[in-house]
């Protein structure tokens, strides 16, 4: 008999533990197995982390450990699901992170291999099926069925639905004559891109790949300005890592970027790389995962969760635009893709690339102390210009126009220059919809989320009211609900909006917009960069999502049209954030023979962020902020780590996290603050409030145990959730 430990699949800390159940069956269970297990009244799925063989009965059992032991079901795998590299790494983000082992297993499998029930309604395994010959004896066969046999003679197996008749292949198949195979297929279709010899590099690019093959670090900072020619560097790096043997792993921050990575390593490496990102189907990412998993193929491209693929033998990761927010996921496991590919680096001794024009203060603090190797790229391909800017200030009437109470005269002037001359422009305003917020004229009142604490957004294009936190949807209003005037004013603008100036100021104009609205829409985003890419459209609106990475040669003209949005926001991290995206945005203008430039629309000229991304220099905006980090104590100064209360209940959870606060307050750890409790940015969200208590830290040996019990004191309590974010990014 067995003894199994298994985690239930539910993400709550509450549950974060292991299960004992016995297994009289004869399939084979081990660790990372799934099983169908009885649990409170209903089947879950358990993942195995321990068997136990044991020569004792039921009842024997029961009486050791003084707990009634119900039966495992049902036994899913024939195979434990991860590898011992990958499920070695599970149980170190575990606890780096404090998350539940369970839900970093959730985020590392694809659909179907979770552990979930769910995940049996997920995708199958797609076959193929072919036509073998078995026997070639045409004695006293049709001429119709010597056909069919003479034919899988002379060219092999042919695919079973590209032969019409199946009355002669069932009557061939009776006869022993032929068989069907199944063959695995994959349901991705990639496109086939035309075999590209690498390019001449530079000298600047040889020394950068030198040097990065050169360093004994894990991990180097390959900081080169927009447009220095970094994925050169990248596509180098790869072919001699897989010279050497071994595999490579690229990572992109967003979809946005992903297809046109995916194109340059097919090119270069003979349409052989497998691709993993959100935008793909269930179906289609299963069948990639798989496909690495055999080894059938040694390059990975994708997104975030991509660092998480099966690929062994792994010689080189590679982040680009390491700066990004979205390689950190903003839901538990809160890991961050970095941080995951140095664990995967370290296991393998593999080197670990990051490259971007605004490295985050952290990597480059890093890059500083020399924890990280450092290479700078200093200079544009050909030494092409960066592109001149301007930063206009709206405070100023002579700035402004009648004609236009979005656009200042300069912008005007500069986008009727690049429509006359054929060229094309970027427009980026980083907030989604078309107003802002809308209030009652009469009564005040404002249009806010029915369960969160934040505005709804004005939707023009389905004339709808949209939360932009949890996904909360009315319809637009006509009259005030509270006091039924009419006059509703909208605040605020959009991309949606500003599509509409353009088409008002410039109607011959071609303008598409991008923005994670747009993204709905499978494939939505990857066509628009396309479009964009291949001149049928002159305008590009959108949100961040247009401001990094990407190449258009013809883009010579970059309007920020409100460099404001997102300064404010209260995070220690919001003028990093806003330096990134302006210098990044800046940075997709005049990058190939046309000179380019930018204009910065803003209320605050003056603001260091906005001057020194406008001058692109990463070099004194570093210096600056990390004054401000320093007197303020945040990262990279000192550790930070966000523990999370919530409940239905909001008495309860204050009372808690003053409880919890005062705890960890009491144990004076050194080198350790705690801050709060504090309310979060968005306070109630789908119903359940949140409140926060930071911990600020010099080094975890101490605190994160302690954290660690903070937790485990909760198991059994479901009223009350806690959370831990280590690193967190928005609070
Ligand atoms: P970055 O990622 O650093 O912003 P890219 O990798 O997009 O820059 O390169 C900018 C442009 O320079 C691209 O159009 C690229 O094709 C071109 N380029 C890069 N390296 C070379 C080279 N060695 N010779 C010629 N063109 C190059
Ligand atoms: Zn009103
Ligand atoms: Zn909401």
């Amino acid at each position: 008999m067995k003894l199994v430990e298994v985690l239930i699949e539910r993400k709550a800390e509450s549950l974060n533990r292991p299960f004992s159940y016995i297994y009289l069956g004869s399939k084979e269970v081990g660790e990372g197995f799934r099983v169908i297990i009885p649990f409170a009244h209903s089947k879950v799925m358990g993942y195995v982390i321990n068997v136990i063989d044991t020569n004792k009965s039921h009842e024997e059992i029961e009486k050791e450990t003084g707990f009634k032991l119900s039966e495992v079901i049902d036994v899913v795998d024939e195979k434990p699901l991860l590898n011992d590299e990958l499920m070695k790494l599970a149980k170190r983000m575990s606890e780096y992170y404090l998350s539940p082992l369970i839900s970093v297993l959730q985020s590392m499998l694809p659909t179907s291999l979770k552990p979930s029930l769910s995940a049996l309604k997920g995708p199958k395994i797609a076959y193929d099926s072919y036509l073998r010959l078995l026997d070639d004896n045409e004695e006293g066969l049709t001429p119709k069925q010597i056909e069919l046999i003479r034919r899988l003679k002379n060219n092999g197996p042919i695919l079973k639905k590209d032969y019409k008749s199946p009355s002669i292949i069932n009557k061939l198949l009776s006869l022993n004559k032929i068989e069907i195979v199944k063959v695995e297929k994959s349901r991705l279709e990639i496109p086939e891109y035309k075999k590209e010899k690498s390019k001449v590099l530079t000298s600047d690019q040889l020394e950068a790949v030198k040097s990065i093959i050169d360093t004994d670090k894990t991990v180097t900072l390959l900081h080169g300005v927009t447009g220095s020619g970094k994925t050169e560097v990248y596509l180098k790096l790869s072919e001699l890592t897989l010279k050497e043997g071994k595999n490579v792993l690229m990572l992109v921050p967003e979809i946005s970027l992903t297809p046109v990575m995916v194109e340059y390593f097919q090119r270069r490496f003979n349409n052989k790389v497998a691709i993993l990102h959100s935008d793909l189907t269930p179906a289609e990412k299963y069948d990639e995962y798989r496909r690495i998993s055999k080894g059938e193929t040694r390059v990975v491209v994708g997104a975030r969760s991509a660092i998480f693929a099966p690929l062994d033998n792994i010689g080189l990761i590679i982040l680009d635009e390491e700066h990004v927010e979205s390689y950190k996921q903003d839901s538990s496991p809160y890991y961050h893709a970095k941080d995951v590919a140095i664990f995967r680096a370290e296991h393998f001794r593999a080197k670990v690339v990051l490259g971007s024009a605004t490295p985050s203060l952290e990597s480059m603090a890093r890059a500083q102390k020399g924890v990280y190797h450092y290479v700078r790229l200093s200079k544009r391909i050909n030494n092409q210009e960066l592109p001149r800017t301007s930063i206009i200030d709206l405070g100023r009437a002579y700035n402004l126009t009648r004609d236009s109470f979005i656009f200042s005269k300069r912008l005007i002037d500069e986008l009727s220059g690049v429509l006359s001359r054929k060229e094309q422009a970027i427009l980026l305003i980083n907030r989604r919809g078309f107003s802002g917020y809308i209030t009652c004229r009469s009564c005040g009142h404002m249009f806010m989320c029915p369960n969160c604490d934040i505005a709804l957004t004005y939707h023009k294009e389905d004339n709808l009211l949209k939360c932009h936190h949890c996904g909360h949807v009315e319809l637009s209003p006509e009259v005030c609900p509270n006091c039924g005037s009419k006059y509703l004013s909208h605040s605020g603008f959009g991309t949606e909006r500003i599509v509409k100036e353009i088409n008002k100021l410039f109607p011959e104009a071609r303008v598409l917009r991008l923005d994670s609205d747009v993204g709905e829409v499978r494939n939505n985003i990857a066509k628009t960069i396309a479009k964009f890419s291949n001149n049928e459209a002159d305008i590009l609106v959108g949100t961040q999502m247009i401001a990094k990475g990407h190449d258009f040669p013809n883009v010579t003209l970059v309007g920020v049209v409100l460099a404001d949005i997102g300064l404010s926001l209260p995070s220690f991290r919001s003028t990093e954030r806003a330096f990134e995206l302006i210098t990044q945005a800046v940075g997709r203008s005049g990058r190939s023979n046309k000179e380019g430039i930018a204009i910065i629309q803003t209320y605050n000229p003056t603001h260091y962020a906005i001057s020194l991304a406008a001058k692109q220099d990463y070099e004194s905006f570093y210096k600056k902020e990390m004054q401000v980090r320093k007197i303020s104590q945040y990262p990279p100064y000192t550790y930070l780590a966000s523990l999370e209360i919530s409940g239905q209940n909001e008495e309860n959870v204050i009372e808690m996290v003053h409880r919890i606060a005062s705890k960890l307050m009491e144990q004076k750890f050194d080198g350790v603050t705690i801050l709060g409790p504090v309310s979060p940015f968005i306070a109630k969200e789908n119903n359940t409030y949140r409140r926060l208590i930071l911990i600020k830290y010099k080094n975890d040996d101490k605190i994160k145990p302690y954290l660690r019990t903070i937790l485990d004191s909760f198991k059994n309590k479901s009223q009350i959730n806690v959370k831990v974010n280590v690193d967190p990014y928005s609070l």
